[in-house]
């Protein structure tokens, strides 16, 4: 290999908005001593953080490779990958490519006269052979008169640019390269310290009157929270500098994490208004947002470094199988509502109604009878990222069970230790012995095995867990979070509207009519014959609207039997439905009056 000119890049891409209303990126990419058999390029199948094959070449319009200023043949190998013909003399290698970037999501790139919006899964070619050296970016501003005053917003390190400016990023290895998203547009911004690391809040997206002072004491208060939960002694955040990129729209919900950043999107009526200032209770909205924030925040510790083993390093060309994904995402959720009681962003009232409704929504399906988290974590890349109509009846989410798993862990722990240990030493075990070191160390971090993690537990938690994970994480068995809960002085009801007639289904609509969009199995519905998809016409010759179903039902008793007509496709079937009680479980939680304050995991346990 010809040892390439000092000053100039090993890998060199050059990335530019270059027609607006097509969405339409143009990159270029250079590598300076290609591959002398032929260099191989290829682009991610997936993006980490979102379990599933989404083929992001598929988006590459044209491409085509030169040296020297002479073309040179192309070969596509397979769906994601290149070859380029081995050069006739010593050169740089030069790729020119167009991506379409129409995709409205945290995962992949979005381009239009508002803003540009890019993983580099999504537009930077994978050099093969070459991850490991510097890659340097070009971003370059659209020359469209849109563009004239964009900025740029990315937790990627400047090289030749101006915070927030246009000009040169570098990344220490493709690796890198690829985990930090990039937002250009003329968006809001504010900057807070939390434990002297500078974090940026973007807002992209139109939001009147927004009041981003608030949203920065609010998300300051929950940074400051964890980085102190992970490193109580130092309080040292395990980056520089922190991006939070949000994109504002009608309606929308999602997040991914990086190891410096999230990639946000959000309903815009979940963003606090200046107008609403003066009122003290956040909106349930709100709290959702700066719960999402404070669950992507938290995996910069759990998953983006603390890993699973397979994803140290990921295989981005195929699926990479972990069981422990109800870890690092229930394990997540668990902590992203308790961090916000923590630090006093919500009340303990509020945390409780959180928990409520998550209790709920895992109860609801018969799924969780069906399938444990860690089949559920196995199979996420077909199931729960792929689900259908019948995902209730056949999958659980390795997010709300496991964030109810952390709690169980968490009740189990403090019990048995008489409050002096929490999960909260199994968090901090697991980032010390595998996470801390994992971007810092000389050899690359290497992640933590499913045997592993139940030796850490059962060390930290104070042994013979194994019965738990059999019984909760391998298995399907129902966890007694009633009686682990009672100690602590809370007590949970269920308060489902049971004198409710229903058929158990959910409802969906199809223009004014009225579709099924979910069939509970065991219930009315399921037991008449009706499906998910049919549509609604008739409960005793009644004619049945997109919004009238439960005022029809509301003349008749539970065990009363109607007469439903509904069209499957488009053919008219007749059932006959006994109704039932409602099946929606109405989980309530309540501290025990003689105690003023829950001692449970609302608080660090006692030992620090
Ligand atoms: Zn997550």
């Amino acid at each position: 290999m010809k040892k390439p000119a000092r000053n100039t890049p090993a890998i060199a891409y050059t990335i530019v908005g270059k027609d607006l209303a097509a969405h339409l990126f143009e990159v270029t990419l250079t590598v300076a001593a290609p591959a002398a058999e032929g260099q191989v390029f290829v682009l991610p199948a997936w993006i980490p953080g979102s379990y599933m094959i989404r083929e992001f070449a598929r988006n590459i319009v044209s491409i085509r490779a030169e040296s020297n200023g002479q073309p040179v043949a192309l070969a596509k190998l397979d769906k994601h990958s290149w070859q380029a013909a081995p050069l006739k003399e010593a050169g740089a290698l030069t790729l020119h490519y167009e991506v379409y970037a129409w995709d409205l999501s945290v995962r992949a790139a979005h381009l239009d006269q508002n803003h540009a919006f890019f993983n580099g899964t999504s537009v930077f070619l994978r050099v093969q052979g070459q991850e490991d050296v510097q890659h340097v970016v070009d971003m370059q501003r659209p020359a469209d008169p849109a563009a004239a005053t964009w900025r740029v917003a990315t937790s990627l390190p400047e090289l030749k640019a101006k915070r927030y400016g246009f000009g040169t990023y570098a990344a220490a290895s493709y690796d890198a390269l690829i985990d930090h998203p990039v937002e250009q547009g003329d968006f809001a911004l504010a900057t807070f310290k939390a434990h002297g690391v500078p974090h940026d809040i973007v807002i992209s997206g139109r939001v009147p009157n927004l009041d981003l002072a608030r949203l920065s004491a609010d998300l300051k208060a929950i940074c400051e929270t964890q980085i102190a939960f992970f490193e109580p002694k130092t309080k040292k955040a395990p980056m520089d500098r922190y991006v939070f990129l949000t994109l504002a729209v009608g309606d929308g919900y999602g997040g991914l994490e990086h190891r410096a950043s999230t990639a946000l999107i959000c309903a815009r009526s979940d963003l606090p208004t200046k107008a609403s200032v003066q009122s003290k209770d956040k909106s349930d909205g709100y709290i959702q947002f700066l719960g999402l924030c404070s669950h992507e925040y938290f995996h910069t510790w759990n998953v983006k470094r603390i890993k699973p083993a397979v994803f140290a390093p990921y295989d981005l060309q195929v699926e990479n199988y972990s069981p422990l994904l109800w870890l690092f995402e229930g394990f997540t959720s668990y902590y992203d509502d308790l961090m916000l009681v923590r630090s006093g962003v919500i009340s303990e009232a509020a945390y409780f109604k959180l928990l409520g409704k998550t209790i709920g929504s895992v109860l609801r399906g018969s799924g969780r009878t069906k399938q444990s988290v860690a089949e559920s974590s196995f199979d996420a890349w077909t199931k729960y990222y792929r689900q259908d109509e019948n995902a209730a009846n056949s999958i659980i989410s390795y997010y709300t069970k496991g964030s109810l798993i952390a709690l169980a862990f968490d009740l189990t722990i403090r019990a048995k230790s008489a409050g002096k240990k929490s999960l909260d030493d199994v968090m901090q075990a697991l980032w010390q012995r595998f996470g801390r070191d994992f971007y810092e160390g000389a050899a690359r971090g290497r992640g933590v095995t499913p045997a592993e993690v139940e030796v850490l537990f059962d060390e930290i938690g104070g042994s013979r867990l194994k019965p738990f994970f059999e019984k909760h994480v391998r298995g399907t068995e129902e966890l007694p979070l009633a009686k682990l809960l009672a100690p602590f002085g809370v007590t949970i009801k269920d308060d489902r509207k049971s004198g409710k007639p229903s058929f158990d289904a959910n409802l969906g609509r199809d223009g004014n009519d009225c579709k099924l969009s979910v069939v509970h199995e065991g219930g009315a519905a399921h037991r008449s014959g009706l499906s998910a998809g049919d549509i609604l016409v008739a409960v005793d010759g009644l004619r049945v609207s997109a919004t009238n179903l439960e005022s029809l039902l509301g003349r008749y008793a539970v065990g009363d039997t109607i007469e439903v007509h509904a069209f499957r496709r488009d053919e008219l079937m007749t059932f006959k439905l006994k109704l039932q009680g409602e099946r929606i479980p109405a989980v309530t939680l309540a501290l025990d009056a003689t105690r003023k304050k829950a001692n449970g995991p609302l608080r660090p346990s006692a030992a620090r």
